[in-house]
């Protein structure tokens, strides 16, 4: 059983990331980088996911 529920699997690497380490930077395209951000790789730093921030 995986350690956390919320990790993401990095498809190029392998490592298994959770969003707390995760490397975060502003998202692609005309996203609102106030509201979503885009989560990498701490050790590739692949794309793994773009996630909702501002709705908390
Ligand atoms: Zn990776």
């Amino acid at each position: 059983m995986p350690d956390s529920e919320d990790a993401y699997d990095c498809e190029t690497c392998g490592a298994s990331v959770a969003p707390a380490d995760a490397t975060r930077s502003e998202p692609f395209g005309d996203l609102d980088p106030a509201t979503w951000q885009t989560l990498n790789c701490p050790d590739c730093g692949d794309r793994l996911a773009t996630v909702l921030v501002g709705d908390e």
